[in-house]
């Protein structure tokens, strides 16, 4: 049987895979590691965005190498009785290249394009082809499975990238347009719903349409046809360049440990989404992936002793922090999916984007401060208080894969 050996063996490189491999890049230039994808190339079709607030000075360090696209003059949020432009920095980064500046740092020796893993165990890991690597230690950062362990809603999306034929003038990022109408014009029970719109180039912007749904499924068509809607609102005409689909979980409930066990493998550390490496109310995992990748970096660097199964501990201790220290926005995902009818989550947003900066940049790094919570939940509630009771008694409906369309 053909095969290679490596120190540690990354299996997806996808966002956390290919984190991980930079960190211990970074951290250990000597380490032996191989970075196995399936794909063609690393990092899928995505744009993963962030602020600037989001990352400490290691984190902002360790993406260097990414040719990101950036945006100083702060961003615009609109709702229907409030608009408010705020003064993060904002940060946007794509799969090529994502895959670009790691096949450059990591080398095309320690990557493994095409390369589809079929059975992952403690030191080994066998691909489809039939070949073997072993390795001291193995970490699974394949893609997130839906478990019916877990509870919650969904985060449904739409993106383009599109090419216009005049300048759009914008000077600043739309991070959430929810202005537009909440109304579902299909009867699936569709729910709060923004776009967001990022000017890449004078003439180049990319439009998302978002909503939050008590049920998985994305309807390209219509999501099709809000971007044009909300295009041609703009007088924006031109050509799309590219497109990208997501259907992220909102999880705002469930057992995290049985979620976990269902899919760990003996001996074999686990990151990324699957791993729960999520915020759970935005779906976003930039920054805590970035996190996650310094400290595994950071691990291996500081333990000459460091091999699988203590990989595997010290991810599944710091998954379980993840979770515990991440309850709260599991909390405000039940008030946003339990207690406020779908047509009426946007005034929850609203209410939100009224408070202090410095809270909402916390609230997107999930670090937000005792006082921020107090903050959020206290005054006039943007809901019904019985529902909202009802609401937080209540985790929600699973979210098994079955659901998924
Ligand atoms: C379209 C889209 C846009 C998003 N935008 C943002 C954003 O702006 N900001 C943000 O913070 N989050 C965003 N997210 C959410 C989240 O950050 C991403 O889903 C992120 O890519 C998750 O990273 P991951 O590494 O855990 O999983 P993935 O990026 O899904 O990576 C998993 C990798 O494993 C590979 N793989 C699967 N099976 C095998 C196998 N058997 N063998 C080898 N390789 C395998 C896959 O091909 C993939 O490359 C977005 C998600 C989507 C879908």
């Amino acid at each position: 049987m053909s095969g290679r050996n490596t120190d540690v063996a990354i299996v997806g490189g996808g966002l956390a895979g290919g984190l991980i491999a930079l960190a211990l890049r970074q951290r250990c230039p000597d380490l032996p590691i191989t970075l196995i994808e399936q794909g063609d190339t690393l990092g899928g079709n995505h744009r993963w965005s962030w602020f600037e607030s989001d990352l400490g000075d290691q984190g902002r360090e360790l993406l260097v190498p990414f040719r990101c696209k950036g945006w100083n003059a702060g961003y615009d949020v609109l709702f229907p009785e409030h608009t408010r432009t705020l003064g993060s920095s904002y940060r946007s980064l794509v799969s090529d290249d994502f895959h670009a500046a790691l096949m450059l740092e990591l080398g095309p020796q320690s990557v493994m394009l095409g390369a589809s893993a079929q059975d992952l165990e403690a030191g080994r890991v066998s691909l489809s082809d039939g070949s073997e690597i072993t390795a001291r230690a193995v970490i699974d950062c394949r893609p997130f499975v839906p478990s019916a362990e877990l509870e919650g809603g969904w985060q449904i999306f739409l993106g383009r990238h599109i090419r216009l034929d005049r300048p759009h003038g914008l000077t600043r990022p739309t991070i959430m347009d929810a202005s537009v109408t909440q109304h579902a014009p299909y009867g699936n029970g569709d729910a709060y719903r923004f776009v967001y719109v990022l000017p890449l180039a004078d003439d180049e912007v990319f439009i998302e349409d978002t909503y939050y749904a008590d049920e998985p499924r994305l309807d390209k068509t219509m999501l099709a046809s809000r971007i044009d809607a909300y295009q041609h609102a703009k007088g924006w005409t031109g050509q799309i360049v590219g497109e990208e689909t997501g259907i992220l979980p909102v999880i705002t409930g469930g057992d995290f440990d049985a979620f976990r066990r269902g899919l760990e493998i003996d001996g074999v550390a686990m990151a990324g989404a699957r791993g729960g490496f999520t915020h759970p109310l935005t779906s976003y995992t930039v920054p805590i992936a970035v996190e996650n990748a310094l400290a595994i970096g950071e691990a291996w660097a500081n333990n000459s002793q460091m091999d699988g199964p203590s990989l595997a501990k010290f991810c599944r201790k710091r998954s379980r922090q993840h979770w515990r220290r991440t309850g709260f926005y599991r909390l405000l995902g039940r008030m946003l999916f339990g207690a406020a009818e779908p047509s009426r989550r946007v005034n929850i947003f609203q209410r939100f984007y009224r408070l202090p900066e410095g809270l909402i940049e916390r609230f997107y790094s999930a670090h937000s401060t005792r006082f921020d919570r107090f903050r959020i939940l206290c005054g006039k509630p943007p809901v019904s208080i019985p529902r909202a009771i009802r609401a937080l008694a209540n985790s929600g409906a699973p979210l098994s894969s079955e659901k998924l369309q």
